[in-house]
């Protein structure tokens, strides 16, 4: 056995891999592992030598792109100088004081302190506390429950496990936990009756959010959470007018507002935040993948004046604000964020995001939207997808055994590619490094572009 295979083996025994078929890996019928090894700019390779463009930045998270040494230098400076301290009762670093600093003036609204964790979960955990502990505080204890849409994603874990709106991550797991309230996706492709324009269909969206809010009563409601853009749902924009609706609801039943920008948090869409796109004034923030660009684990809970003020007041009453992960503020992790953040203002990622992203965007209307098996092409910035239907004129779906989605995406893989088979629906997506150039979007469309006549051409000839 050589090294690999070697490796190989060892996983297959040992590793627990997330979202995999546990069987078939086991047994190999899914094939083996592929071993990545090392990454430049925009591209991965494997153990075989083999060299991908990463079309979905790991997972949508590696911004900056693979291989940028600044970010190692600034890991390793710190890992020298100081591996490890905690923030506990006061204690700090300079990197955490700085990067704190940073992104209060960084981020939208007005943001007061920053809390930090080790993932997008994990800081969707410590909103929701904080929305119960903001209530309790105030002396609205029935106050609590959080509206959460359909196929939004808040990551994994019991609480923000419970607020994603996609079954197949409640399946079997004992999720969703009560409290977590339920409101309609806003995609006017599937959402929408016939002749509704974008801004009847926000409207309408708008209406079923305050009719749960009265049914549940607003008295009982605590927080809304959603992303400016969905990811993992089927990277959906919002349709016009959504957020403006959907605020004017929320600001009259005194509901926080959490932004879940884990995804669209520091350029992806083409603005910093997915928020200033859409003009959002959240109350609670979140934000993980970009922060660091996927270089260590980081994540934040960015808190507003507005709940910060009181939860500060109450000290007096209730003590100390007893949250908080051994690994909250990791030095590394803010030295980390801090070179990431050096990079995406002195390069420009948001803007880069903007123009390359208008570039994609086009190159994939124009080159995929009249396709036969083409329902839908969407998306902002660096964040596309193509949605496949069977019947473009009626809407009319897949057969989800047929597999269309993940067998283009597997198409792609084969030329190279990696495109995400999203988890719902025949999706494709697309959410590159924010380094992108032109000519590896051209690469990255004409791949697809066989891929996608590939498994048209095994349709038509399976009848
Ligand atoms: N929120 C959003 C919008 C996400 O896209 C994700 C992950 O994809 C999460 C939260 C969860 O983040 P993590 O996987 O780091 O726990």
């Amino acid at each position: 056995m050589d090294y690999f295979e070697e490796i190989a083996a060892m996983d297959r025994r040992s590793v627990l891999h997330p979202f995999t078929y546990l069987k078939d890996y086991a047994s190999g019928k899914a094939g083996d592992p592929v071993i990545v090894e090392g990454g430049q700019g925009v591209r991965i390779t494997d153990s075989t030598g083999r060299e991908y463009i990463d079309g979905f930045a790991g997972l949508y998270c590696v911004n900056v792109g693979y291989g940028r040494t600044e970010v190692a230098d600034a890991i390793a400076r710190q890992a020298h100088k100081l591996a490890y301290y905690h923030s506990y009762a006061a204690h700090t670093t300079d990197e955490l004081a700085k990067l704190s600093d940073r992104l209060v003036r960084m981020a939208p609204g007005n943001m007061s302190k920053v809390f930090y964790g080790m993932s997008g979960s994990d800081a969707n955990e410590t909103q929701a506390k904080i929305v119960w502990y903001y209530n309790n505080l105030r002396g609205l204890p029935r106050k609590k429950k959080i509206i959460a849409r359909e196929r939004g994603y808040h990551g994994c874990s019991v609480v923000s496990g419970s607020m994603t709106g996609l079954s197949f991550y409640h399946d079997h797991m004992d999720l969703p936990v009560s409290g977590i309230l339920r409101t309609g996706v806003p995609h006017h492709y599937w959402g929408s009756v016939p002749g509704e324009t974008e801004e009847q269909f926000s409207g309408r969206r708008a209406a079923e959010l305050e009719a749960l809010i009265l049914a549940e009563d607003p008295e009982t409601v605590g927080a809304f959470i959603a992303e400016p853009v969905l990811g993992t749902g089927g990277i959906i924009p919002a349709p016009a007018g959504y957020w403006s609706r959907i605020q004017a609801v929320l600001q009259k039943y005194d509901i926080l507002l959490i932004a879940d920008e884990v995804i669209t948090g520091f350029g992806r869409t083409g603005s910093l935040f997915g928020s200033t796109l859409y003009d959002i004034k959240p109350d609670l923030i979140t934000v993980a993948k970009g922060l660091t660009s996927a270089y260590v684990p980081l994540s934040a809970s960015i808190v507003s004046e507005r709940v910060y003020k009181v939860m500060e007041d109450a000290t007096d009453r209730v003590g100390s604000f007893s949250h908080g992960y051994t690994y909250s503020g990791h030095p590394i992790g803010a030295a980390a964020a801090n070179a990431v953040l050096d990079i995406v203002e002195r390069e420009d990622l948001p803007g880069q995001a903007a123009k390359r992203g208008a570039y994609l965007q086009s190159r994939l209307r124009e080159s995929f939207a009249h396709l036969p098996i083409v329902g839908e092409v969407r998306g902002v910035g660096l964040m596309a997808a193509i949605e496949f239907v069977a019947n473009p004129a009626t809407k009319e779906r897949f057969d989800p055994a047929l597999k269309v989605g993940p067998r283009v995406s597997q198409a792609c893989r084969d030329r190279n590619l990696i495109a995400r088979g999203m988890p719902h629906g025949d999706i494709l997506g697309f959410a590159p490094p924010l380094v992108i150039s032109e000519s590896d979007i051209d690469q990255m469309v004409e791949i697809t572009g066989k891929a996608i006549h590939q498994v048209m051409d095994e349709l038509t000839k399976a009848g």
